[in-house]
């Protein structure tokens, strides 16, 4: 970057929610600057070449109540598919228990007549902003151990935090897990038992970021880290390696916890300066196996299992609408922590053998295998930000915006929070701040 290039707006990082924003100020006549840390846009968006075919190593689904995702893919012209779900589902709750075979929907068949009306009732007062302040002092851990005589619910809850946030129950505040379910129009991820509403897109999520970069073109600029923002003047100023960029406003379109590294003067506010320091994205390794045929379709299984514990904590049908066979195996919270402390060689064989002992001796020699550990990403720092216990009672709020900064980003939605889709509602919302001061 040249010194003292000046535009309208300085968007950081070119994630799906940075492309929205700069892509809706461009269409409203603004100079835009888009500056990314990576050498790649789609930030936590990622796709990769593994074995014959391309594979969503990052986010993947959409799911029914998006209507911005889908508009947004449908403009793109990206389309979207079903998730395979047919046959059995395997569900390993219990440490010593058996692994069960179930039909259908796993949590669906899990569900029914599991008592989740109380749990409902809480999700809807933090949703509407009516959840009791003591409600942040717990954690979701604690909480379960204390007030959920239910054993199987209190392992599908824990399960269900583990697969969304990436992270261990008693690290996540109660209030803060119930309030980001609540902002999710009635979702309850594996709670709600519709069937049919995950769908992929074709070739993947990573095309979305690819085509909205492709139409931004050289407003986008690769591998520059922004280090320092100054917005003590009658600008903004932003300092990348390579020199500094003003504008009129800045959009911040990173995850809370990686804003960390950049330094602002003067400091943002306090609701945001502890919403950074107490952020915590939760670790996941998202791996995909391919393989000569899809034997567990062979066999009547969906590829859908969700195991506890275990390393390999769930599986899912990955297999390419151009037909490639695969299986998709995340490792979260704990054990993604220390995943990269092993040989590559020794996790890909766990992997393997933890696939194995779900769906046969077949699936333990793939014909190819890739992974993403995003917690030791540090452009990502894991998936997606939960606050600990105590954090929200403190203040703290990834909101804006502050002066002439705007947050985007997902974990800065009021509504799907953490899902593409709360990327694309951030988006909107910042670029209407931008044009509306
Ligand atoms: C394994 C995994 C599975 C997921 N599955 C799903 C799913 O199925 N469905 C779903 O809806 N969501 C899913 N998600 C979440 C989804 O991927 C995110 O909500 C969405 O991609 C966030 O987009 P974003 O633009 O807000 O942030 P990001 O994608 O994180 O973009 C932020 C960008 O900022 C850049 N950046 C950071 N710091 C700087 C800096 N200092 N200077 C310049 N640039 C910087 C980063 O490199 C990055 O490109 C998943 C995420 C993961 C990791």
């Amino acid at each position: 970057m040249s010194p003292a290039v000046a535009v309208d707006v300085i968007v950081i990082g070119a994630g799906l929610s940075g492309l929205v924003c700069a892509t809706r100020l461009v269409a409203a006549g603004a100079r835009v600057r888009v500056l990314e840390a990576r050498d790649r846009v789609g930030g936590r968006l990622l796709g990769r070449r593994i074995g014959d075919g391309v594979f969503d190593l990052g986010g993947q689904w959409w799911t029914a109540g998006q209507p911005r995702l889908a508009a947004l893919a449908d403009q793109l012209g990206v389309v979207r598919t079903p998730q395979f779900r047919d046959g059995a589902s395997v569900l390993a709750l219990a440490p010593a228990g058996p692994a069960r075979w179930l039909p259908g929907r796993v949590f669906a068949a899990l569900a029914r007549g599991r008592r989740l009306a109380a749990l409902s009732r809480m999700i809807a007062r933090a949703g509407a902003g009516e959840a009791p302040a003591a409600w942040d002092q717990d954690s979701l851990g604690t909480w379960l151990e204390r007030d959920v005589p239910d054993a199987t619910l209190r392992a599908q809850v824990a399960l269900h935090c583990e697969m969304t946030f990436a992270t261990d129950p008693h690290e996540l505040s109660l209030l803060d897990y119930l309030a980001q379910l609540g902002a999710t129009d009635g979702h309850r991820g594996p709670f709600d038992g519709r069937d049919g509403d995950e769908h992929r897109f074709v070739p993947g999520a990573h095309a979305l970021p690819d085509r909205l970069a492709a139409a931004l073109g050289d407003r986008i600029a690769l591998s520059s880290p922004v280090r320092a923002v100054d917005a003590g003047g009658d600008a903004v100023v932003v300092f990348t390696d390579a020199g500094s960029a003003r504008a009129a406003h800045l959009v911040l379109a990173v995850p809370p916890a990686v804003a960390r590294s950049i330094a602002f003067t003067p400091a943002l506010p306090a609701s945001a300066a502890l919403a950074i320091a107490a952020s915590r994205p939760g670790p996941v390794v998202k791996c995909v196996a391919t393989y000569h045929r899809a034997f567990w379709r062979d066999a009547g299984r969906s590829g859908e299992a969700y195991l506890r514990p275990g390393l390999v904590r769930a599986t899912v049908d990955a297999c390419t609408s151009d037909g490639v066979p695969a299986l998709t195996a995340f490792i979260v919270a704990a054990d993604a922590a220390s995943w990269s402390a092993t040989p590559v060689a020794a996790r890909t064989a766990a992997v393997c053998a933890d696939l194995a002992r779900v769906f046969g001796e077949p699936a333990a020699s793939p014909t190819g295998f890739g992974f993403a550990d995003w917690g030791a990403d540090p452009w990502s720092g894991g998936c997606v930000a939960g606050l600990p216990p105590g954090a929200r009672a403190a203040g703290a709020a990834w909101r804006g915006p502050h002066g002439r900064i705007h947050l985007a980003g997902t974990e800065a939605a009021d509504r799907w929070p953490g899902f593409m889709e709360g990327a694309i509602v951030a988006a909107e919302r910042a670029a209407g701040e931008v044009l509306g001061a």
